[in-house]
């Protein structure tokens, strides 16, 4: 498939029961399910694939044969729901939400979890919606937890369903995208629920769906995410017995699942430190107290903090510094210098310690200095760690869902994710999924949070089948 789509020859294609109408490229009247996206010389990519197209016309997927009765159950209403979670997915593409403003996407969350039997709760942590299915017994009870807020980011892609949403956000114009493939997660998670449902007679155990505003981060001055959520007593009032989620990641490719025992996303905490000297002449340091010197003494005291004190066979950890801002004039050594930075751990306890020493070098450099500092840690993410019995006990499900040759075990990454927050109050499994097309190399393939962020949607059905076995097997006590 060598040629680009061409505007004027979109086709038009109304799926399932939302009758949504999605527009999407014709290519040599060619389908495929896998798509081969094409780069321009300006870095755009066109996906010229069908995929939805080829979900109603091709009945059946591609999918090994399945052991029981159940299983083959579920990749069948996978298979036959993938373009129903095709049509969701670029609807919530086209109409992205910044965080705790997700109101269009948690009203077409709510109406279809209504419209599929499940007891609904809206407006938990703001936009937060939550679907309760109830099985055949009432336990155990399963969580699974899908994000659904996108960035201000302004998209590049050239998808037909490209964001073109504008909004402000800290006082600038700015666009909207989902640039971290938050609306797959909430189209696949609305794909096993829809999967779910059409067992529930026979599930040993009920389901909880989350679907959390806000993971990318509440605005200045507002609480969101998961821990409002949990704040909120959403787990005092359900009590699930474990948590799953997963997350759509350019570094594997499509049909890649991503696993790892144990921590897989960093704590993420910031820091504000203010060194307060004393203003005086620069051609007369003697008479003041330089808090320049004292903050540059401190950058440097803080690197012996990870490299020799440390113990890095445990757990690697980060500090580093984002700003440093003082002082006005060349002969002016100036009353005080703001430092800001970030803190990353992948060992709670190793996240305690670096805190503390990071208290006790900042101080105690500015102290010999004569200067002061005031040092506050603003805790933000803890680590997200996967509950290692709960890993081993769920991959021969992923095992026979993929295949063992497309199992990766991941590098644990030194950004965070709160479901870390869900995790700490129960067992969780963090998986990661591959979307970047069989033909492209991952590690060039533009990372979540880029505006040429793209996603393979044939990946949404391994997403949705792996999921829905997770539930089930969980439940079965498998
Ligand atoms: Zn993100
Ligand atoms: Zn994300």
């Amino acid at each position: 498939m060598g040629s680009l789509p061409t505007p004027e020859r979109w086709g038009t294609i109304v799926t399932g029961s939302y009758q949504l109408i999605h527009r999407f490229p014709i290519v040599n009247s060619v389908i495929s399910m896998q798509g081969i996206p094409v780069q321009l010389a300006g870095g755009v990519f066109w996906r010229a694939a069908l995929g939805a197209l080829a979900a109603v016309i091709v009945s059946a997927g591609s999918f090994a044969p399945s052991a029981g009765a159940q299983e083959s159950a579920i990749d069948r209403l996978s298979a036959e729901g993938e373009a129903q979670v095709i049509a969701w997915r670029r609807d919530f593409h086209q109409n992205p939400e910044l965080s705790n403003r997700e109101f269009r996407t948690s009203e077409i969350v709510a109406e279809a979890l209504r419209e599929m039997g499940l007891e609904v709760e809206t407006g938990i942590a703001h936009t937060g919606v939550v679907g309760y299915l109830r099985g055949a017994q009432e336990r155990p009870l399963v969580a699974i937890r899908a994000d659904m807020d996108a960035l201000p980011v302004t998209e590049a892609t050239g998808l037909p369903f490209a964001s073109t949403v504008t909004t402000e956000y800290r006082g600038q114009e700015v666009g909207v995208m989902h640039a971290c493939g938050h609306d797959t997660h909430v189209a696949m998670q609305l794909g096993v629920a829809s999967n779910l449902v059409a067992l529930r007679d026979e599930l040993p155990g009920s389901v909880l769906f989350i679907f959390q505003p806000a993971e990318e981060g509440a605005p200045e001055g507002e609480e969101g995410g998961a821990e409002l959520m949990l704040k909120e007593g959403l787990f005092e009032r359900y009590q699930p017995d474990v948590v799953f989620g997963m997350h759509a990641f350019s570094n594997l490719n499509t049909g890649q699942i991503g696993y790892r025992a144990g921590a897989i996303m960093a704590s993420a905490d910031r820091f504000e430190l203010t060194v307060h000297g004393r203003q005086t002449h620069g051609a007369r340091p003697w008479d003041g107290v330089d808090p320049i010197v004292t903050a540059a003494q401190i950058i440097t005291g803080v690197q012996t903090i990870v490299s020799r004190q440390v113990d890095l066979t445990r757990a690697p950890a980060i500090v580093s510094f984002g700003a440093i801002n003082g002082g006005i004039r060349n002969n002016i050594i100036p009353d005080s210098v703001e430092l800001i930075g970030t803190i990353r751990n992948l060992d709670m306890a190793t996240r305690d310690s670096v805190h503390e020493r990071l208290r006790t070098t900042v101080t105690n450099i500015a102290e010999a200095a004569g200067a002061q500092a005031d040092f506050e840690i603003f805790a933000q993410y803890p680590v997200t760690a996967n509950d290692p019995e709960l890993t081993r006990r769920m991959l021969p499900t992923i095992e026979r869902v993929v295949g063992r040759e497309n199992m990766i075990e991941a590098v644990p990454r030194t950004v965070a994710e709160d479901f870390s927050f869900f995790a700490m109050e129960v067992p969780g499994l963090y998986l990661t999924l591959g979307v970047t097309p069989p033909d492209v190399d991952p590690a060039t393939a533009p990372a979540n949070h880029s505006p040429l962020f793209y996603v393979d949607e044939a990946a949404l059905v391994t997403g949705v089948r792996v999921l829905s076995h997770l539930v089930m097997d969980y439940m079965a006590g498998n």
